[in-house]
C-alpha cells in the first residue's frame, strides 16, 4: 500500500488549525471532489476518500490526539469503521443529506454502509450539490444563473424495473420475496428476534436475470442538463437555494432527491459588506478635510457625490441611506457607510514644503524642529547617495 499523506497537508492546513477552520476546509474541498460532482471519476473519488478520512480523524479530539502524538501509527488499530463512527457529515454537508440520500453513498464507498435502516424501498433519489459564484453587484439587482448538472433520470428503457423489457425478475428465494429476512438469536435474556434486510436482493425481494442494456440493470442513466436558478435580491454569501426534484431519481416509485446550488460572492475590490450594509473608505487629502470638498464615492448603484465638511477628521463616518444591499424579499435597503480616510502627502515640492511650514509657522507651531527635520531628512539622502 501507498504511504499515506499527512493530514494536515491533505486538508491544506498547519497543524495550529482550529476545528472550525478544520471543518471549513474539509467542507470546501469536499464539495470540490464529491462524487455527485465528480460523476464516474475515479481519482476525484480517491481524493474524496482520502479528504473525507483525514477530517474524520482530525475532527474527533481523542483520534486527532492520538495523530498528532504518534502519526499514522497512532491510527493502527483503528477500523474503517471506528474512523468515521462519529462524524457528522449531515452537518458538514448541511441541507445536502435527505432520507436515504447523498450521503450513505458515502459510506457505500468505504464499504461499511450495510444497515437495516438502509434499502427500504422506495428509495428517494439523493441530493446534488453545486456552487455558483457571483458579483455583489448581481447580489444587488438579484440574477438568474444557469447551472449544468449531471443527473440520474428513470432509464428511459426499462423505465426502472431494471430487467431488460419483455424478461421478468425472479422472486428473491432467500426472503421470499419479502425484502426482510428474520435472525433469531439466543441470549441470556431468551429470543431476540432481528429484521435485518435480505443481503441477496439487497431489499428488493427480487433477482434480475436479465438486466437492461441500456442502463446495465440500474433503472437510472446518467443525463447533462441546465436548471435556471433564480437568485433573488440581497442573497448572503454562502446560502443556499434548493431546486426541488432536481436532484438524482429515486427508485421505482420514489421522490427525486434536490439540487442545492451553494451561492458564493466574490469580494468587491470597494465594498465590505455586513448583512444589508455596505462599507467603504474614501481617501481625502488633508487639504479637502480642512477646508472641505465635494467628492465622489462608489456605491452598488453608481457613483454618487459626497459632501465633505470644512474640519473632517479621518476615520470619521458618513452614512448614506439605502445605498446598501436590499435585504432579502422586502422592499428596503441597508445602507452604505462611508469611512474618510485623511492621507498625508508623501512626496512634496519644495514650494509645497515652504507654504507648508509657512502654515505652521501661522500657527504658531514650532517650526525650528520642523526646519531641522527638513535639513536632516535633507543631509541624509546626501550621506547615503
Ligand atoms: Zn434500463
Ligand atoms: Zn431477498
Amino acid at each position: 500500500m501507498a504511504e499515506k499523506r499527512d493530514y494536515y497537508e491533505i486538508l491544506g492546513l498547519d497543524k495550529n488549525a482550529d476545528q472550525k477552520t478544520i471543518k471549513k476546509s474539509y467542507r470546501k474541498l469536499a464539495m470540490k471532489y464529491h462524487p455527485d460532482q465528480n460523476p464516474d471519476d475515479k481519482e476525484a473519488e480517491a481524493k474524496f476518500k482520502e479528504l473525507s478520512e483525514a477530517y474524520a480523524v482530525l475532527s474527533d479530539n481523542e483520534k486527532k490526539q492520538k495523530y498528532d502524538q504518534y502519526g499514522h501509527a497512532g491510527m493502527e488499530g483503528f477500523t474503517n469503521e471506528d474512523i468515521f463512527r462519529n462524524v457528522n457529515f449531515e452537518d458538514i454537508f448541511q441541507g445536502f443529506s435527505g432520507q436515504g440520500g447523498g450521503f450513505e453513498s458515502i459510506f457505500d464507498m468505504f464499504g461499511f454502509g450495510g444497515g437495516s435502516r438502509r434499502r427500504q424501498s422506495p428509495q428517494r433519489g439523493s441530493d446534488i450539490l453545486k456552487d455558483v459564484t457571483i458579483t455583489l453587484e448581481e447580489a444587488a439587482t438579484g440574477i438568474e444563473k444557469e447551472i449544468k448538472i449531471a443527473h440520474d433520470v428513470i432509464c428511459p428503457v426499462c423505465h426502472g424495473s431494471k430487467s431488460e423489457p419483455g424478461s421478468n425478475p425472479e422472486n428473491c428465494k432467500v426472503c421470499g420475496g419479502t425484502g426482510q429476512v428474520k435472525e433469531v438469536t439466543n441470549t441470556f435474556l431468551g429470543q431476540m428476534v432481528n429484521v435485518t434486510t435480505c443481503r441477496v436482493c439487497r431489499g428488493e425481494g427480487k433477482i434480475i436475470t436479465d438486466p437492461c442494456k441500456k442502463c446495465h440493470g440500474k433503472g437510472k442513466i446518467k443525463e447533462n442538463t441546465t436548471i435556471n436558478i433564480k437568485i433573488p435580491a440581497g442573497v448572503e454569501d454562502g446560502s443556499r437555494i434548493v431546486a426541488r426534484g432536481e436532484g438524482n431519481a429515486g427508485g421505482e416509485n420514489a421522490p427525486n432527491g434536490d439540487l442545492y446550488v451553494l451561492v458564493n460572492i466574490k469580494n468587491h475590490k470597494d465594498f465590505q459588506r455586513n448583512g444589508a450594509d455596505l462599507y467603504y473608505d474614501k481617501q481625502v487629502s488633508f487639504v479637502q478635510a480642512s477646508l472641505g470638498a465635494k467628492v465622489e464615492v462608489p456605491t452598488i448603484n453608481g457613483a454618487l457625490e459626497l459632501n465633505i465638511p470644512s474640519g473632517t477628521q479621518s476615520e470619521s463616518v458618513f452614512r448614506l441611506r439605502n445605498q446598501g444591499m436590499p435585504i432579502l424579499h422586502r422592499g428596503s435597503k441597508g445602507n452604505l457607510y462611508v469611512t474618510v480616510k485623511v492621507v498625508v502627502p508623501q512626496k512634496l515640492s519644495e514650494k509645497q514644503k515652504q507654504l507648508l511650514v509657512e502654515f505652521a509657522s501661522i500657527s504658531g507651531e514650532e517650526i525650528d524642529k520642523i526646519e531641522k527635520g527638513f535639513f536632516d531628512k535633507f543631509r541624509d539622502a546626501v550621506n547615503h547617495k
